[in-house]
């Protein structure tokens, strides 16, 4: 398997055709897999936004108020308020906001960036990145996209690439049924590959000034093995998810 950068892509704005600007660039293959940083698909559905454009509510206020507390730095309400709007359920308002952002994706700050935006102060996410995906792929000779955001993990330190949307894949190989080398059957290995393929993508992508925001998987092989929907855990099934609903931080 091989990855590298779609070379010389512009500064991304809205309107732009992403998969024009990558056809133009690089000779795909049907069985190429395309990871798009979710940056760029965000500044081309015009996802930048000022903060003059939220508003705060009391809540926002509230939030803002207390995270400025904790971190005796002053937090912008009407930042607060933006993660609220792209979010269905606050997980944690301190020290952080961890929030469900509307498609199913639990993160800090419902992954709204303000690095690399340079002409609004707010990047949200895409609305729905696999819907997203999925219009790239349409215009693409690949058949299959994955659309990507840098975003921290519980239980370390550091960032790494996981997929927020997809098209033209299923998210994981189910190997359940599958042996070992002992011959002893798999009993819940689910793997999630566009994750794994979204952390090596970013690892080309990088995360500064590099440029870099899609990177072309080739060579990866499915192989012989089941198909699985798994990505996103329902709340029924998600244990950390519960036990955060009743945890809350004391400063
Ligand atoms: P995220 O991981 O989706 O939040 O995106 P990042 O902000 O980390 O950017 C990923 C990569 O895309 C980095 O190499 C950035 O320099 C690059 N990048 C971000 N925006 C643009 C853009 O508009 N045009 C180009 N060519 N590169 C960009
Ligand atoms: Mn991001
Ligand atoms: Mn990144």
């Amino acid at each position: 398997m091989d990855l590298f950068a779609v070379p010389d892509l512009p500064e991304i704005r809205e309107g732009d055709d992403l998969a024009a600007l990558i056809r133009d660039r690089v000779d795909l293959r049907p069985d190429d897999v395309v990871c798009v940083a979710s940056t760029v698909v965000s500044k081309a559905e015009g996802r930048a936004f000022d903060l003059a454009e939220f508003p705060a509510s009391p809540r926002a206020r509230e939030i803002a108020a207390h995270l400025s507390d904790i971190s005796g730095d002053e937090k912008d309400p009407r930042f607060a308020q933006a993660v609220l709007e792209e979010s269905t359920e606050l997980l944690m308002d301190a020290p952080f906001l961890l929030t469900e952002t509307r498609f199913g994706h639990i993160g800090v700050n419902a992954g709204i960036d303000r690095s690399n935006v340079p002409d609004d102060d707010l990047l949200l996410l895409p609305k729905r990145p696999s819907e997203s995906a999925e219009r790239i792929r349409a215009e693409l000779p690949a058949d299959r996209v994955i659309v990507t955001d840098t975003c921290g993990r519980p239980f370390r330190h550091g960032q790494r690439g996981v997929a927020i949307g997809w098209a033209g894949m299923s998210p994981a190989r189910d190997w359940r049924g599958e042996a070992d080398r002992d011959g002893r059957e798999l009993g819940v290995t689910v793997e999630n590959v566009v994750d794994e393929l979204a952390a090596a993508a970013n690892l080309v992508a990088g995360e500064g000034d590099g440029g870099n925001p899609v990177v072309v998987v080739r060579d990866f092989e499915w192989g012989d093995h089941a198909e699985s929907d798994a990505h996103f855990r329902d709340v029924e099934g998600d244990f950390v998810r519960q036990a955060l609903r009743g945890w809350s931080f004391d400063a």
